[in-house]
């Protein structure tokens, strides 16, 4: 890992030797490292840094990070000091970090309706994977 650390609120972005997806397997475009701070499903502050990656096949759902493979397409000399690749890679993590809070919610949520602590019901997987469903449809057609 020769990623530094990044500042308070602004993401890194790094254009070389990035992991393959975790999604496909397949090469990605580019890996991105944010701090990140949410609200717990219990209310509590949590913070940390997350990472996320760019897949040509994977995240053109995204309308973000659409424009950002758009963008590798269409140039593939892309670099950091590009005004066009700041924008849009601004544009695409911030839509990751929105997509990450939900995520995050929803499995604190799933494992709260595990113990019961929810609706005292208990919950089966299957509708908590519909409501990540219905989420996913959500953000794509924002
Ligand atoms: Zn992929």
């Amino acid at each position: 890992m020769s990623i530094e650390e990044p500042g308070e609120d602004e993401a890194l972005l790094k254009l070389e030797d990035t992991p393959s997806c975790p999604h496909c397997g397949g090469p990605t475009l580019l890996l991105a490292r944010y701090p990140q701070a949410w609200k717990s499903a219990r209310g509590e502050d949590v913070s940390g840094i997350k990472e996320a990656v760019l897949c040509a096949a994977c995240d053109h759902v995204d309308a973000a990070a659409a424009e950002l493979i758009a963008l590798f397409n269409l140039d593939e000399q892309v670099s950091p000091e590009m005004e066009t690749f700041g924008g849009l890679a601004a544009a695409w993590v911030e839509s990751v970090r929105q997509r990450t809070v939900d995520e995050t919610l929803l499995q604190e949520q799933h494992e709260l309706w595990r113990c019961g602590e929810l609706d005292g019901q208990g919950c089966p997987p299957r509708l908590w994977q519909e409501s990540v469903d219905a989420l996913a449809l959500a953000n794509e057609q924002e």
